[in-house]
């Protein structure tokens, strides 16, 4: 269906694995037909790229301001249905680990956006001072009213925001590919990153959220357009197949137990 665009040189130094979060949720929200008794909790994930032309921020996890207010945190959750509330922790605030790392959000340069849902988006309200790359049909969901399950207007509606809109596959610079993978989303988007010791990861966001939805096929349980989701997850696959390429899960448990997480990074 798609070209791989693959880059010969790369401006990536370091990934680091960014731990937001966690959500609590029914097995059936990540892989579809599952006993709606089965409750799982799924780690919230950002990337951040240290590169040649500056920090990269992939996501941005969940706003913690709207777990902490108890009015909020009904307003934006339990009232609406997302009981329990996702659990965010200090020492996994976006902007603790930033500093873990000796940042702050003013050192990035670029945030690209997988999707507009609330567990990627919660942070750019303080990353508005950077360039911010989506793909064109997940943007215009902004304009939707009601805005889409799972989208909140005060991550997303900000002024001043300086979007760089794509419209498919795009490299972002030598070493950054965006692969248009929608279907849990109109405009989804996952990334190829090209590491000088590790060589090709493949940054999945919400195409899958476990591994069994990759290795079983099994489509995660919401999704805008099945068949799209579904060739999304087929065109991962072919990629991690062609590439030998380290696949990064956003939201797998088991994975994320077993892979380096920051400070520790990826060279
Ligand atoms: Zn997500």
């Amino acid at each position: 269906m798609h070209a791989s665009p693959v880059s010969t040189a790369t401006c990536v130094r370091r990934l680091f694995v960014l731990l937001c979060g966690y959500e609590i949720i029914p097995l059936s929200v990540s892989l579809r037909g599952a006993d709606d008794r089965l409750v799982i909790a799924v780690p919230i994930t950002a990337y951040l790229l240290d590169t040649d032309r500056g920090w990269v921020l992939f996501d941005t996890g969940l706003d913690e301001a709207n777990l902490r207010d108890p009015a909020r945190r009904a307003s934006h959750y339990t009232a609406i249905g997302w009981d329990p509330a996702p659990v965010v922790k200090p020492h996994h605030e976006l902007g603790a680990q930033l500093a873990g790392l000796g940042l702050g959000f003013d050192d990035i340069s670029t945030v690209i956006l997988s999707h507009l849902h609330a567990d990627h988006t919660g942070h750019l309200k303080r990353l508005t001072h950077a360039r911010v790359l989506i793909q064109k049909a997940e943007q215009a969901c902004i304009a939707q009213d009601p805005l889409p399950m799972a989208v909140f207007a005060s991550d997303i509606r900000l002024d001043g925001l300086r979007w760089d809109i794509l419209d498919g596959d795009a490299e972002i610079m030598p070493g950054i590919t965006a692969l248009f993978t929608p279907g849990h989303t109109p405009g989804h988007m996952s990334l190829r990153v090209d590491l000088p010791v590790t060589g090709p990861v493949i940054l999945t966001a919400d195409v899958g959220d476990l591994a069994e939805n990759f290795d079983a096929g099994i489509l995660p349980g919401a999704s805008v357009d099945d068949d799209a989701a579904l060739a999304s997850i087929r065109r991962i696959n072919a990629l991690e197949a062609e590439t030998g390429a380290l696949k990064l899960m956003t939201h797998d448990p088991d994975q994320a137990r077993r892979i380096r997480l920051a400070p520790e990074c990826y060279d």
